[in-house]
């Protein structure tokens, strides 16, 4: 009853190849996932566009048709639903694995928040969007403070900081900037990151450029308080008036909860598995998406991890 061939931790894009994949080989098994389906893709940015083309988004051969190359958010959150949809996938939503043991009989007990279940293999595709990188200064606890940016709407005529220079800054920065809202992005190094989106780095470039939206580089912030902040430049400490912080610092997987399973982390970060079959040190405990890059969370992506699902069911199969 509550025994599967395989149970999959995480109902994001890779989570559901694997189990379409299981479904295809005839291994019975079950998706947990704490939150909503495809969850992480739920909480991104409203009007948020994918850097991938909708081809390369694609999981169990179903065709994702968009009109642009590249879908956004929402599009991307209805294909993979009609997916689950298509193949009828067997997922348990709003439910959060607390704990994976393999007992002496080579069987993993797995306990959730709601229930426990018994598996011969456990698949752990849990992403890194759960965990931001803080930023350790006082006032990040704050209610204005966030490291999930979702409508630019919310800031209309506000004073904004966002904090890093990424993708995701830099997609906050000129959402809220269009929204009416003054943004000064506080950026440690002395340029903008280097994998932001080659169609949009001319938009912020001439943004800044023209001082529409405000740009510190080298610089660091180090308070927040509820009507101001402290940056700290080259020049010394600026102090300028402040409504809201988005901090576009990054995320990173949960290195506790891997270790908790058992999976071995050196000091690198970079969760121990084998390249050709996804297995961790612990036999029968697959790591696949995203999570399997530890703190280099540029390395993967849909595209070339969606091939793991693959890489395990044909492991377990032999
Ligand atoms: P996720 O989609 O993160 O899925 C992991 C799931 O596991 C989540 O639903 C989570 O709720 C669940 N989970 C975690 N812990 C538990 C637990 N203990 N119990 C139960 N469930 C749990 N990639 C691209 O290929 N193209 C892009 O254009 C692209 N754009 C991106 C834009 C942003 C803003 C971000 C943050 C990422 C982007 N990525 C992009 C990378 C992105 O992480 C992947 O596309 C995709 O989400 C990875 O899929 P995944 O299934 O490995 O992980």
């Amino acid at each position: 009853e509550n025994h599967y061939d395989v149970l999959i931790i995480g109902a994001g894009p890779i989570g559901m190849a694997c189990a379409i994949e299981a479904q295809k080989a005839n291994l019975s098994y079950v998706i947990i996932e704490k939150g909503a389906l495809v969850n992480s893709l739920f909480n991104y940015p409203v009007f948020m566009t994918f850097f991938s083309t909708s081809q390369k988004l694609e999981i169990g051969g179903v065709p994702f048709v968009t009109i642009s190359p590249k879908p956004n958010r929402n599009e991307a959150v209805e294909y993979y639903r009609r997916v689950a949809e298509k193949f009828n996938l067997n997922i348990h939503l709003f439910e959060s694995v607390n704990q994976v043991v393999k007992k002496d009989d080579d069987i993993f007990e797995i306990s959730t928040s709601k229930t426990s279940y018994t598996a011969n293999n456990v698949i752990v595709s849990t992403g890194f969007y759960d965990v931001p990188l803080l930023m350790n200064i006082p006032g990040e606890d704050l209610p204005k403070v966030t490291h999930y940016y979702k409508d630019p709407h919310l800031y209309a005529f506000q004073n904004v900081v966002v904090v890093g220079a990424n993708n995701s800054g830099v997609d906050a920065a000129l959402e809220t900037y269009r929204k009416g809202a003054n943004v000064t992005m506080v950026v440690r190094s002395g340029d903008l990151g280097p994998h932001v989106k080659y169609w949009v780095r001319p938009d912020i470039q001439n943004r800044i450029k023209e001082g529409e939206v405000k740009a510190l580089f080298n610089a660091e912030l180090i308070e927040i308080r509820a009507g101001e902040v402290d940056i700290k430049t080259l020049e010394g400490i600026v102090t300028i008036p402040n409504d809201f912080v988005i901090a576009m610092t990054g995320y990173q997987p949960d290195f506790s909860m891997l270790r908790k399973f058992g999976i071995e982390l050196p000091k690198s970060l970079c969760p121990v598995y084998n390249e050709e079959t996804m297995e961790t040190n612990v036999e029968g405990l697959y790591l696949a998406g995203v999570v399997c890059g530890g703190l280099d969370t540029h390395k993967l992506f849909i595209e070339n991890s969606r091939v793991h699902a693959e890489m395990i069911v044909k492991n377990i199969l032999n």
